[in-house]
């Protein structure tokens, strides 16, 4: 696996090559095969997670020190980009057990990291991330989520939503207000395990697509954790929960950029086959014109994404506009790119006979979650580059 840092700008090394060729034959043998049923029955792609955990694929972020393949940003994205490619709920496997797990590897002690992310690389429990609340979303700093110090632990009450692979995870990285006068600097992380008394779980949401990814509410009704479950210091908690998402939003582009690519192969393919006029539609330079569009901002997005990852690896200072920028445009970039493929195929893009219809509807998520788009300009005008 891939781990350095010294990586080219703008060309993928040779091994990275090679984990890409590696990981499109696995999504094209085991994780395609079942991407149509799983948006169309709602369910979790199991096969997908057996796959990527068999091949060590399910968390390549996660270092060597911790029995993790020790994989560096880009190659993060890479594995990310090609399972999206054929099913975009599947990759939200190996992208969500980086942001759940994330803030452990960034500020918790070494305990918390030989404890979880060893368990996470191993394969014995998915990550999940839970910041967002019913009423705070984009202002995820208005929580309500509490923790209480009690002794040698702390005590939780509130209610998280939207928790991408709830039920599914075993750890959870919950951000929870410690000192409610503070705002966000009295915002505190913990890590949460599924069997903890007073865990549970709401009802899948009914969603417009990653069908195969279980969003849910997860409660805390009274949840009592030792108090070395807290990430970094009392109080951190929002700052490290921030940081993470200048990583991880690299990991949402990537996923835009999978989506995108699966739709742009599928419909390459398409129109040399669909014939109108007497002459395949590939002919028309109405045609030719639209695929040269939607493979030159396929292209700008990838090109921005690796850049992002290239930052990401090197912490460098103008991560998070890098960040927001990349998840921006490249999900601006497949929202356009999946709804022209559906075009190209005409009434039969329309239909669930053919998968691109899937991925326009899987691309619109690319738009809204780890920030909505609105949210990615916010943050990119407060960090112009200079
Ligand atoms: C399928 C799915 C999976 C998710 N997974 C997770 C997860 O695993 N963990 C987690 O913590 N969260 C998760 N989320 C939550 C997601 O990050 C939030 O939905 C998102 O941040 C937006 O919050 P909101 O839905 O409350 O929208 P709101 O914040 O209510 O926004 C509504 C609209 O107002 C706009 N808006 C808000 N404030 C401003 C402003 N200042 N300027 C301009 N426009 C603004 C928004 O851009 C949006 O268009 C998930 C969401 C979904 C739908």
């Amino acid at each position: 696996m891939a781990g350095s840092s010294d990586f080219d700008f703008f060309r993928t090394s040779e091994e990275q090559d090679m984990l890409r060729t590696s990981v499109r034959s696995l999504a094209e043998a085991k994780i395609a095969p079942f991407a149509a049923e799983v948006d169309e029955q709602a369910r979790f792609p199991q096969e997908a997670r057996e796959a990527l955990e068999a091949n060590d694929l399910h968390a390549v972020h996660v270092p060597e020190a911790y029995d993790g393949s020790g994989a560096d940003a880009l190659s993060t994205v890479i594995v990310i980009e090609e399972v999206a490619r054929v099913c975009a709920s599947s990759s939200l496997i190996p992208a969500v057990n980086k942001l759940g797990s994330l803030p452990v590897q960034l500020s918790g002690s070494e305990e918390l990291k030989t404890k979880y992310l060893g368990a996470l690389a191993r394969g014995e429990g998915m990550f999940s991330y839970c910041l967002s609340e019913p009423d705070a979303g984009s202002d995820a700093a208005g929580m309500k989520t509490r923790a209480v110090r009690d002794g040698d632990s702390y005590v939780l009450n509130g209610v998280k939503r939207w928790i991408t692979n709830a039920g599914q995870s075993q750890f959870y990285t919950v951000l929870a207000v410690t000192d409610p006068d503070k705002r966000s600097k009295g915002i505190s992380a913990f890590v949460v395990e599924k069997d903890d008394q007073g865990v549970s779980f709401g009802a899948p949401e009914k969603k417009l697509g990653i069908k195969g990814s279980p969003t849910r509410e997860v409660y805390f009704d009274n949840v009592r954790i030792p108090a070395d479950r807290l990430i970094g210091a009392e109080g951190t908690g929002f700052a490290t929960a921030m940081k993470t998402l200048d990583h991880t939003r690299i990991t949402i582009a990537a996923q835009a950029l999978g989506i995108a690519q699966g739709a742009l192969d599928y419909a390459k393919g398409y129109v040399n086959e669909r014939k109108q006029f007497g002459k395949a539609i590939a002919e028309f330079q109405g045609i030719q014109f639209m695929l040269a569009d939607m493979a030159m901002k396929l292209e700008a997005a990838r090109q921005l994404t690796y850049a992002a990852a290239a930052k990401s690896e090197r912490v460098d200072a103008d991560l998070t506009f890098f960040g927001a920028a990349a998840k921006c445009f490249a999900s601006d970039v497949a929202m356009e790119i999946t709804t022209d493929a559906v075009q190209l195929l005409g009434g039969y893009g329309y239909t669930r006979d053919y998968p691109v219809e899937r991925m326009m509807r899987d691309a619109k998520i690319t738009q809204i979650y780890e920030g909505t788009n609105q949210v990615q300009r916010i943050v990119m005008s407060r960090n112009l580059p200079a």
